[in-house]
């Protein structure tokens, strides 16, 4: 016995002097940051890094460790000096103050987040206030209404994959990705004192982490296993029932926490379980291009052959390694899929945000998560994009649109490539085939030619049923109505707003027909968003700038109507806004444009569309009602359009256009629209 006391007691000596080896370490990684503090080099040097391990590697063998576990230590010790790096860089940069920091996490003291903010916030000091919230919802609210600084979330987990839920609120919500935990999950056995395992009736926890621990459940006999919130609020919950007969799983900081007993470690099917939380912030940080960072986005592809492995060459051109890639089902839209992807990289490397402009490129919608410091040590982690293997990707074919198709005219023999200063992304210089935008099952762009018919305001239930289900029969393909009306008098009908947009889905949802409805201001658009398929921006916010940046963040197609004193040069720099923040599923509109010509509302201007497609591979749309103010003119218009080579129509239709509060006179009757649509059939 006296034996093992002493053994223990060198060995105690022996940790006491290896810590103390560990800071003496620390030490000099803190002197060779001062060395390097006036150098533009990175901070990671992978060719040091490997000289270190291999270093290790033999050491390690002359004194019969192993190796593996050699190299495991030194890999977490490399990459705590690298953290200690960028927090330096970083530290230097911010001004000193004892702000109070406040971090929304979900679920309750000692839950998994809160576990994994405390590590990450651990230098930040004692100004640090914790917040827990119920949901993840409720998280990402009080940061995004501005009651906390940051909010903490688990994005994936090493057995479960990505949580969704969260990468929702990420797409829904206008945060940014400011840095990463990588936390083990290591989960026990917790009851109220130490009883044989046999004694436990009911464990309660979270279901995911009853489910990452099935092997060991099922080892128990008569146990009755009960969802709970939270795995930390499990803990809180047999503290207070003070039943010996009831147990929880959490971890061993919550056991801790409320005194009670760990009766089991470790306890998980799969030991190496981690969970990758972010820290979300308002706004995004400029990491130093100095620090190893990650850049993570949510995209959706072309819908052509080969789109995803185009992104992912993108990557692999400008040396940028890819770390994750996983394709997800976009929910009620089936076959359409969004890409989680996460390569190392810092936008504040130009070479990052070159490549990051060239993805915009190619993709059709693109959202920045964010920069931030990679957690892992990344040497391992990396997959290069050049082996990217190709996703199941949606409608490689176009299917036939019914019912009206249109072979497009032929192109001018030459055209000419206009380089503009003011639009890149846009331009056909930057990306020579059209672009196809899918909504619902339908795709638009190419050789299609796409109906959206409807009134030109949505005024009551039965007339917005009437008209779809009058738009279904003819083969129409979007159900058109406007709920937020820009009307040039004040005291004319400005439209239901989202009673109307309510009655303007049910119509749609009911015929089976996507719906496009005009968007007036930024704070409207995630309300729309929500309910339509297509955001309108009319004409006379063409150049309303703030709107088109708020339209470029959401992942809906949006229809760009041209100004009516605008140049299609400045139609295309619009259009520029939008994909610039990351949607490339613009469609633009040639809606007529004022002349001194008085005897149409406006003139048509159909030389836009030749014009246009010469110089955008965006998808052209003919609006021919308001283009001409007059209904007689609006089939021949109709006609003329499609044979210009426009992608589709935009027509206001209404059951009874004389008795209709918007724009009656240029609206075609339901029976004018049957006549029309039988003609387009024809030519
Ligand atoms: C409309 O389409 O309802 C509309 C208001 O059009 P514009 O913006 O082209 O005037
Ligand atoms: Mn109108």
């Amino acid at each position: 016995m006296t034996n093992l006391k002493n053994l223990r007691e060198k060995l105690d000596h022996v940790d006491e002097e290896f810590i103390a080896l560990v800071a003496k370490r620390m030490e000099l990684v803190h002197e060779i940051s001062k060395v390097k503090a006036g150098q533009s080099d990175l901070l990671r040097d992978s060719e040091r890094e490997r000289e270190v391990l291999s270093r290790v590697e033999k050491a390690a063998q002359t004194r019969n460790l192993s190796i593996p576990f050699a190299k495991k230590l030194f890999r977490e010790i490399l990459s705590y000096s690298l953290e200690e790096q960028s927090k330096e860089i970083e530290k230097k940069k911010k001004a000193p103050g004892t702000r109070r920091i406040t971090v929304a996490f979900q679920g309750i003291e000692n839950a998994y987040s809160h576990l994994a903010a405390q590590s990450y916030f651990a230098r930040d000091g004692d100004g640090l206030h914790y917040v827990g919230n119920p949901t993840f919802k409720s998280a990402m609210a009080s940061l995004v209404s501005g009651a906390v600084d940051y909010a903490i979330l688990p994005l994936e987990n090493t057995t479960a994959g990505s949580i969704n839920e969260v990468y929702d609120l990420l797409l829904e919500n206008d945060v940014s990705i400011v840095g990463e935990e990588i936390w083990k999950v290591e989960h026990c056995l917790i009851g109220t004192e130490e009883v044989p395992l046999e004694k436990i009736r009911k464990i309660i926890s979270h279901p995911q982490a009853i489910e990452q621990c099935s092997n060991f459940l099922s080892s128990l006999r008569s146990v009755n296993l009960e969802g709970y919130f939270d795995t930390a609020g499990a803990v809180k919950k047999i503290a207070e029932d003070q039943d010996p007969e009831q147990a929880a799983i959490a971890s061993a900081e919550s056991a801790q926490a409320w005194g009670l007993s760990v009766l089991k470690r470790t306890i998980t099917n799969q030991e190496e379980n981690f969970t990758r939380f972010v820290i979300l912030s308002r706004n995004p940080v400029a990491y130093d291009v100095r620090i190893p960072c990650k850049t993570s986005l949510i995209l959706s592809t072309r819908h052509e052959k080969g789109a995803l492995v185009n992104c992912l060459k993108i990557l692999s051109n400008h040396e940028l390694n890819m770390t994750k890639l996983e394709s997800r089902p976009r929910g009620h839209r089936p076959w359409e899929y969004l890409f989680y992807l996460d390569f190392q990289g810092n936008l504040s490397d130009p070479k990052t945000s070159k490549a990051l402009d060239e993805l915009k490129g190619h993709s059709l919608y693109l959202k920045v998560l964010g920069t931030y410091p990679a957690k892992a040590f990344p040497m391992e982690a990396a997959v290069t994009s050049a082996s990217g293997q190709e996703f199941p990707l949606v409608a490689e074919e176009e299917p036939p649109l019914e019912p009206v198709s249109s072979p497009k005219p032929e192109k001018a023999l030459s055209p000419v490539l206009i380089k503009s200063k003011d639009y890149k992304l846009v331009s056909r210089n930057h990306q020579p085939e059209d672009t196809l935008i899918r909504v619902g099952d339908l795709l638009i762009g190419k050789q299609g030619f796409v109906i959206m018919a409807g009134p030109c305001a949505v005024e009551s239930e039965n007339q917005i049923l009437q008209t779809a289900q009058h738009v279904k029969k003819c083969g129409g393909q979007i159900l058109r109505g406007g709920v937020f009306k820009p009307r040039t008098s004040p005291y004319s009908f400005q439209g239901m707003g989202w009673e109307g947009l309510t009655l303007l889905y049910e119509a749609g949802k009911q015929y089976g027909l996507p719906i496009v409805t005009e968007v007036l201001a930024p704070e409207q658009v995630k309300g729309v968003s929500g309910k339509a398929d297509i955001l309108q921006i009319g004409a006379r916010n063409m150049q309303n700038f703030p709107l088109l940046r708020e339209v470029g963040k959401v992942n809906r197609p949006v229809l760009l109507k041209r100004g009516m004193s605008s140049t299609l040069e400045e139609l295309l720099a619009a259009a520029e806004y939008i994909l610039s923040q990351g949607n490339g599923q613009v469609m633009l509109c040639e809606r007529g444009i004022r002349t001194f010509e008085t005897s149409t509302r406006n003139t048509l201007d159909l030389s836009a569309v030749p014009v246009l497609s010469e110089r955008t591979h965006l998808p052209i749309i003919v609006d021919p009602s308001h283009g001409t103010g007059h209904r007689r003119y609006v089939p021949p218009m109709s006609l003329a359009a499609k044979a210009v080579g426009a992608h589709g129509l935009l027509i206001e239709i209404h059951p009874d256009p004389d008795k209709a509060l918007s724009d009656g006179p240029q609206s075609l009757t339901l029976q004018d629209f049957s006549v029309l649509m039988k003609r387009l059939r024809k030519g």
